[in-house]
């Protein structure tokens, strides 16, 4: 076992009278991992808890041994830990290109104006995020788009946006919030290589799935989550077989 990415601990968080975390821990190793559990069993409160979008009511969250328990998002972001939506968050009236280049900035929570206010960095910056947003576009098969409001794109176009505007931070960990819900068979298959590719090329995942056929096929571990708790966390093929993780699912 090597050195878990992220170890979160004893998390809680309550909306008013419904408890949508009650204590839930887990550690993600590097790599592939991914989380699933029945609707609202708390997967993408979990998700805004870990970026920075939540503050918990208990519990911690620790991103490669340093305390992160309630950063903002743009702190988050910034030593690596990024998020995608479950709903994309592109802004549709700008170009794709547009959403690539100022991808980063606004992980870091810099606005327009900040970015064109900036001093002598700022060309240098700019040709950079310019010619990463041409090669990550290209990377994921979005280049023909680039000039196009993201807006028009389809869905699973924004998918891939959404996936290039989280790498183009530089992110050691991307949390995807069900990447491949509402995405045909072709491009479902293309996402997941995706994924493999980068995973070898360092990056890890921990995403929100709910085709346990997925799961086995491309995680190294799987989180169950129910009712704002940790089930069963471990190797896919046991966590199938786990008899509560089948009535969880069953409505049992
Ligand atoms: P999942 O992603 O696993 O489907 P969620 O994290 O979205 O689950 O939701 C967990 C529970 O918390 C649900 O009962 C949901 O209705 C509730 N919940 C989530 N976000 C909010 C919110 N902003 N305000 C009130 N209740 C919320
Ligand atoms: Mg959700």
């Amino acid at each position: 076992m090597t050195d878990p990415i992220l170890s979160v601990d004893g998390v809680e968080k309550r909306f008013g009278g419904i408890t949508a975390l009650d204590g839930a821990s887990f550690d993600v190793e590097p790599g592939i991992t991914g989380l699933i559990g029945p609707n609202g069993a708390g997967k993408s409160t979990m998700f805004n808890v870990i970026t920075g979008f939540l503050s918990p009511d208990a519990g911690t969250v620790e991103f490669r041994g340093n305390d992160i328990t309630g950063l903002r998002p743009s702190a988050v972001a910034e030593r690596g830990l990024v998020r995608t939506f479950q709903i994309p968050h592109e802004l549709p009236e700008m170009t794709v290109r547009e959403n690539l280049a100022l991808a980063p900035r606004d992980q870091r929570g810099e606005g327009l104006f900040t970015t064109w206010t900036r001093g002598d960095g700022y060309a240098r910056d700019e040709r950079n995020a310019q010619r990463r947003a041409v090669e990550m576009a290209e990377r994921f098969d979005i280049d023909h788009v680039l000039d196009t409001p993201a807006g028009e794109l389809s869905g699973g176009q924004r998918k891939l946006l959404e996936l290039a505007r989280a790498l183009l931070t530089d992110p050691d960990l991307v949390l995807l919030d069900e990447p491949l819900a509402g995405v045909n068979p072709t491009l479902e298959n293309r996402i997941l290589d995706h994924l493999q590719d980068l995973e070898s090329e360092g990056y890890s995942f921990l995403f929100i799935e709910h085709d346990i056929d997925v799961i086995m096929e491309h995680c190294q571990e799987v989180i169950v989550m129910h009712q704002g708790r940790v089930l069963t966390a471990g190797d896919p093929e046991d966590v199938r077989s786990d008899d509560r993780v089948i009535d969880a699912y069953l409505g049992g």
